[in-house]
């Protein structure tokens, strides 16, 4: 006999929590399926950091009020509760193989009014979902964790949710589970995107570092891979990271090589002390345009390219949630009902970023360390201050287009490589899909 209710939410990260407090709030007889058993333990790699503060992400910001305890999203009208510590990040800052250096904000006028300047809030990821967990469950939600959801099928008017040899029916599903999202693929979704590549993470956490200040995210990029440095929560402690779109690269190796060989970063880690690992893989597939099918709303992550974030994660699930309050009060168990969450999800998430073409190229295969280092060092102010990988990504654009000339005139040979990624851009993209592990 399937279990009943008025909404099963699948996924208990930072979007199925957020949708589980709020339509419990509300009133709706509430289930979340969540495949861990530690529902608030974090297995997947994440830097815990709180974002965007001070600017604007999908329409987003986020206040982080330590006196009330609270994480407020103003633009959509609403709290959630956080007790515990914090870590202020200014932004991003590249590096080139020989150690030259640009920064998004600059550290030392941030650094005069931290608060309206910093770019996002580094906080304990964990005790955030314990919060949004306890909620829920005082707002009357079953909670089932352990449950790995295997199959979604509307039969009639209802959706049947399996896992295992459990079962749970439902007027409306909310699929919050996360990424590489099993119920996209169930749903049929992700024949319809286009696959890009296979995304691996492989991290240490590192202790006792002799490292100038990072305070926020460092991407580096040497001739043997492309790493990055985030400060994590304790002051001492790092995140050391490696990625790539090649699954056949050897992860460990390539941080193994930089820790403890790379001329110019390895003295940053000496003596440092390994106290763990974690890894993530992401397949990209093309945001999802119309994330509803057989009244089963997929949302965050679930629907996006990659990782949209922690913030922006719990703004969907809160979305949700009062979507699908509406549409049964209305009485418009369909498409029509949740027409709210639709056309804010196609306003502020598909429309600016949905059709974007993702290139994954590794810069490697086109320049040399003299070259990066040049590219590098011809930025000399600091940029935005941003946490926003895709403002990140359109001001390095938007920065090196401004050189062209500067670079043209002093490194024609740069200037000819730099136009040869476009031409080999589809080489490139070819071989990354071809390596990676669509999972249509
Ligand atoms: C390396 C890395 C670092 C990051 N750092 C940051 C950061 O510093 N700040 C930030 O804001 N964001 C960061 N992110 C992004 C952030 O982790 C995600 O955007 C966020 O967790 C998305 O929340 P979600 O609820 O949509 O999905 P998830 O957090 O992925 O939650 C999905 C949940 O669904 C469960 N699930 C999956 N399949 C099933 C199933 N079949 N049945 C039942 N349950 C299932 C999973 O176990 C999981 O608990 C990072 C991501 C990565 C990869």
């Amino acid at each position: 006999m399937a279990k009943k209710y008025d909404l099963v939410i699948v996924g208990g990260g930072p979007a199925g929590l957020a949708a589980a407090k709020f339509a419990g709030e509300n009133g709706l007889k509430t289930a979340l399926l969540e495949r861990k058993t530690d529902i608030t333990k974090i297995r997947r790699v994440d830097g815990g950091i709180l974002s965007p503060i001070n600017e604007y992400t999908f329409s987003q910001t986020v206040i982080y009020n330590p006196q009330l305890k609270k994480i407020c999203f103003p633009a959509s009208g609403f709290s959630i509760r956080y007790d515990g510590p914090h870590r202020n990040v200014y932004g991003f800052a590249i590096y080139s193989p020989g150690g030259k250096k640009f920064t998004f904000g600059d550290r030392a006028y941030q650094k005069q009014d931290p608060d309206k300047r910093r770019a996002g809030v580094t906080l304990d990821k964990e005790l955030i979902l314990k919060a949004l967990l306890e909620d829920a469950q005082t707002n009357g939600v079953d909670i089932f964790a352990g449950t790995n959801v295997t199959n979604v099928e509307k039969k009639g008017d209802v959706v049947f949710v399996t896992a295992g040899d459990e079962q749970f029916q439902s007027l409306f599903v909310i699929a919050a589970d996360g990424v590489n999202s099993r119920i996209s693929r169930i749903l049929g979704m992700n024949k319809e995107r286009k696959f890009f590549a296979t995304h691996n993470e492989m991290l240490w956490y590192l202790e006792d570092l002799d490292i100038p200040e990072v305070e926020g995210i460092c991407f580096i990029f040497t001739m043997d891979g492309s790493f990055f440095v985030s400060s994590s929560l304790h002051k001492g402690q790092y995140h050391v990271g490696v990625t790539t779109h090649r699954p056949s690269d050897d992860l460990n190796a390539k941080l193994e090589k930089f820790v403890y060989e790379d001329k110019v970063y390895s003295p940053w880690f000496k003596g440092a002390k390994k106290t763990g690992t974690g890894c993530c893989v992401v397949n990209m597939h093309a945001p999802v345009k119309d994330p509803f099918k057989d009244n089963v709303l997929i949302v965050s992550d679930a629907a996006w390219l990659m990782e949209v974030s922690n913030a922006i994660a719990i703004v969907c699930g809160w979305k949700a949630a009062h979507a699908v309050t509406l549409a049964l009060l209305d009485g418009k168990i369909n498409r029509e009902g949740l027409s709210s969450y639709l056309e804010w999800w196609e306003k502020y998430f598909y429309e600016p970023y949905g059709e974007m073409d993702f290139k994954p190229i590794e810069l490697q295969d086109f320049f040399d360390g003299d070259d990066l280092d040049y590219l590098v060092g011809l930025v000399k102010e600091p940029r935005i201050s941003t946490s926003d990988f895709y403002k990140l990504i359109g001001t390095i654009g938007n920065t090196y287009g401004e050189l062209f000339p500067v670079i043209s005139e002093e490194r024609p040979d740069v200037m000819a490589k730099l136009m040869g990624i476009l031409d080999k851009m589809e080489e490139a993209e070819a071989a990354s899909r071809k390596a990676g592990f669509p999972n249509k």
